[in-house]
């Protein structure tokens, strides 16, 4: 067998670009601001160049495909969950998920601690708080935020903790309203953090809006396509 290495190239699923990319990411976040490697519908393969390269943390925002890529890959993985939760799914990922980003429901909150209870554990969770125009966007108001931080039902709850906020600006080319949208996240978590002082992450900012995000506040980026190139 003589295979020159363009023959083999096509089946070796390797693509040389993740490590660049993420260098030039990394390169461009001030040191107060964590990032979130968004790996969903991306095969393990693609992950662990990344994962060669440095990167710790990575997003999903399906159930299963996070437990399956967490079962195949290396225990120093911080597995976010950033999509929209299912009550009846979370006891799959309760023994192992590091940060849930999308938290919308005190209801959620109480599913969470009954979970992570059987394993002896504290999650650590994000309210999600609706800072689009959009109605697709999932996420609570201020003023609901408010209410669970304060409530008795919330302050007895001993395996959940909530660590901050997460929001998701809308999907348009107006740079000014991106920023107002972030800017009232970070306004909110300023307010909540008197009440909440254990509040500390603001996650907010993926490939389009990186940048307007740390501007704006931002403590936690979720990057996926800018990393891994663009999903079907
Ligand atoms: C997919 C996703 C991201 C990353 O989006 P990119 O534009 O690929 O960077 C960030 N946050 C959430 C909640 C997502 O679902």
């Amino acid at each position: 067998m003589n295979l020159s290495f363009e023959a083999v190239l096509p089946f070796m699923n390797f693509n040389m670009s993740i490590s660049k990319n993420l260098k030039h990411i990394k390169k461009q976040l001030p040191n107060h601001v964590a990032l979130v490697a968004v790996s969903k519908t991306k095969p393990v393969s693609d992950i662990m160049e990344a994962y060669h390269a440095g990167q710790r943390v990575f997003g999903e925002n399906k159930i299963q495909e996070m437990v399956d890529k967490h079962e195949q890959m290396p225990n120093d993985i911080e597995w976010h969950m950033i999509g929209h939760v299912q009550r009846n799914k979370i006891k799959y990922m309760s023994s192992f998920v590091n940060l849930i980003h999308g938290v919308d429901s005190i209801k959620l909150l109480l599913e969470i601690n009954k979970q992570a209870e059987k394993h002896k554990r504290v999650i650590n969770c994000l309210l999600q708080i609706k800072i689009a125009s959009e109605d697709s966007k999932f996420g609570m108001s201020q003023e609901t935020a408010k209410e669970i931080l304060t409530s008795e039902q919330f302050s007895i709850l001993k395996n959940v903790k909530v660590v901050g906020l997460m929001g998701m600006a809308t999907f348009t080319n107006d740079t000014e309203q991106i920023k107002n949208e972030f800017k009232f996240l970070k306004t909110t978590f300023n307010k909540a953090q008197i009440y909440h002082p254990d509040l500390k992450i603001v996650s907010m900012g993926m490939s389009g809006d990186y940048n307007l995000a740390i501007a704006s506040g931002s403590t936690m980026v979720r990057i996926g396509s800018s990393i891994f190139g663009s999903r079907n």
